[in-house]
């Protein structure tokens, strides 16, 4: 019987020939990955307007305002990456960011105007899209590296760096008094 030649062999030669030319499978999901997030900052510099007008807290809607700010140079940085990489900025829809947004909107729709429980909620919700983007940014920044792309890493590490600084901001601000402030709102609703 004739002996075929190892696959994983020529997956191998088929993806080290791709990487010489920037075009290896890695490369083509790093490039989605950041139309994805780039689609996604985008999105949040619509959405982020409005849960600062929805919310009450100073401290909140100056983090809220911060991180726009913040959010409108990410989409710089991005352009930057792209550029780097010889790419068209581009964005592709993010599907989870999409829904990450809607659970905003819903978090304002369900609490009542002026409430300490709507900016929990709206904490909440700013959270978890931080943590969205601090999953997708690291792992970013790892493959930039593995991929030996130390310049693309450097500038995804300073977004990955605002948006962690961002996730603990909006915890300090939810510990003091935030929450407290909301839990003691149900007890007087409660009471009349
Ligand atoms: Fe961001
Ligand atoms: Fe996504
Ligand atoms: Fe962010």
């Amino acid at each position: 019987m004739a002996k075929t030649k190892s696959p994983a062999r020529n997956k191998k030669a088929a993806v080290s020939a791709g990487a010489a030319k920037g075009n290896s499978q890695l490369e083509k999901y790093f490039h989605d990955a950041l139309k994805d997030i780039y689609w996604a900052e985008k999105a949040l510099t619509k959405a982020l307007p409005k849960l600062k007008r929805a919310s009450t807290t100073d401290q909140l809607q100056t983090a809220i305002d911060t991180h726009l700010e913040q959010t409108r140079e990410q989409i710089t940085r991005l352009e930057e990456v792209f550029q780097l990489l010889g790419k068209k900025a581009q964005g592709k829809k993010c599907e989870a960011m999409e829904g990450l947004v809607k659970e905003g909107e819903e978090a304002v729709e369900s609490t009542e105007k002026g409430s300490m429980t709507r900016d929990v909620a709206i904490i909440v919700a700013c959270q978890k899209v931080e943590h969205y983007e601090i999953a997708t940014y690291g792992s970013l920044v790892q493959l930039a590296r593995t991929m030996g792309n130390a310049d693309v890493a450097n500038v995804l590490e300073t977004t990955l760096e605002e948006e962690k600084e961002t996730d603990l901001l909006l915890t300090s601000i939810a510990e003091n008094n935030i929450n407290w402030e909301a839990e003691q709102e149900e007890e007087v609703e409660e009471e009349a």
